[in-house]
């Protein structure tokens, strides 16, 4: 077993059950991409098991604190059951969910999605991918799903010195590999394809914000609503299911449009009027301006952007941007409206989140009451002794 053996006084984040641990610190020790290391302080005290990622800044991963724990096939059993179990607690309201959420289950570098009879997964560190056929194993076995597709396409595994890939890890015997699965969230019946779609597919850590929102739009009455970013218009389903009128889907992806409209009219009432539902295939900042300068107003409001600061390091221009579509969107809606604005960059916290929306209130000239904190759905976990798992905030505030 290799050891990597900790500089003096940098051993305390991992005596805390933080998992990473930077090149920075490490005195001495290396190891091939993905093997498990045993990890010391500069005394020799055992720290943690890990995995060793030569490429990487974040050059350790731990998978376990306790030093009796033998890292094998076994252990990832163990650990992907634990994280199925919490599943099951927690009884989400859909047959799609987070099934394994990396450091949060204890499998840094892994992400697992169900998607009905179907897993999505994403190997995404060196350490999991090392392991990929063990942990396939287990998720076949802890699930009963037969089928598990891999999108590690993700941009961070070029950060480890892994190619991208993508395909079937897992397939029955004459199944016929369809990648588009339907599924069923809050009763909606929506499509995910495990092959194109974002991530291993969807924004499932939106679920629960998306049934917010329509309860928001009930109790509200709000009859016009914009949802920008839209993606494939789970939020205007929802809309729609809280009594919307009119829902316009913003977008600057043709297919996630496409797909946006065929969920709204699957989940619409019977004699459901499909020029109720508009999509705009266009850049959402401009789109909005063009709103504003057409004199349209909106009575609810979906802020939902990709990722605009991936770490800190691009939060000041991220915070620009937000700013501003956030003062855009004040403008746009109606005294009394609506406004659901998230923000997915791990770079901005949730305190500076809300700090960005005030001065997007304030510029706009309105104020604004705060009626919800949003975050990420509990099937996506963080844990206390690892704050940078938490990356997904969002503020409901009523225009006053
Ligand atoms: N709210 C969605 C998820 C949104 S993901 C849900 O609940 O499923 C972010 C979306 O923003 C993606 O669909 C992406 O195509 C879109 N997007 C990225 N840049 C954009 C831009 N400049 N203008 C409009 N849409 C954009």
């Amino acid at each position: 077993m290799k050891v990597i053996r900790v500089r003096e006084g940098k051993e305390r984040s991992l005596l805390r059950r933080h998992p990473w641990l930077f090149a920075g610190s490490i005195a001495s020790g290396k190891a091939d991409p993905g093997e498990t290391v045993r990890v010391e302080a500069h005394d020799g005290r055992f720290l943690a098991w890990a995995a060793y990622s030569p490429a990487s800044t974040i050059r350790v991963r731990a998978w376990s604190f306790d030093a009796a724990e033998r890292i094998d096939a076994a252990f990832f059993a163990r650990r992907v059951e634990r994280a199925v179990a919490l599943r099951r607690r927690l009884a989400v309201d859909s047959d799609a969910e987070r099934l394994v959420h990396g450091e949060a289950d204890g499998l840094p570098g892994l992400i697992v999605d169900r998607y009905g009879d179907t897993l999505s997964a994403q190997f995404l560190a060196a350490g999991s991918e090392r392991w990929k056929a063990a942990i396939a194993d287990a998720l076949l076995a802890a699930t009963g799903c037969r089928r598990l597709y891999e999108r590690s396409d993700a941009s961070v595994r070029e950060l480890e010195g892994l190619p991208r890939v993508a395909g079937w890890l897992r397939r029955p015997e004459g199944d016929a590999g369809a990648t588009v699965v339907g599924v069923r969230e809050h009763g909606w019946r929506l499509d995910v394809d495990v092959a194109q779609g974002h991530k291993t597919g969807t924004y499932l850590d939106q679920r629960d914000n998306r049934r917010l929102f329509a309860d928001w739009v009930r109790r509200l009455g709000c009859a016009r609503v914009l949802n920008a970013y839209c993606y494939t218009g789970g939020f205007s389903v929802a809309a729609f299911a809280g009594g919307a009128q009119e829902v316009t889907s913003l977008d600057s992806s043709a297919p996630a449009l496409a797909r946006a409209d065929a969920h709204v009219r699957r989940n619409a009432p019977e004699g459901f009027d499909p020029a109720r539902h508009t999509t705009l295939d266009a850049d959402a900042n401009a789109t909005l301006r063009r709103l504003i300068d057409e004199g349209r107003r909106f009575d609810a409001i979906v802020l939902d952007p990709p990722k605009f600061a991936a770490s800190a390091a691009h939060a000041e221009r991220a915070a620009r941007a937000y700013k501003d579509i956030n003062r855009l969107a004040f403008k746009l809606l109606e005294p009394g409206g609506l406004l659901f604005t998230f923000s997915c960059s791990g770079g901005i916290d949730a305190a500076l989140f809300h700090k960005i929306v005030a001065g997007a209130g304030l510029d706009a000239g309105v104020d604004g009451a705060l009626l919800q904190r949003l975050e990420a759905a509990p099937d996506h976990p963080t844990t206390v002794s690892f704050p940078e798992g938490e990356y997904l905030k969002g503020l409901a505030i009523l225009k006053q």
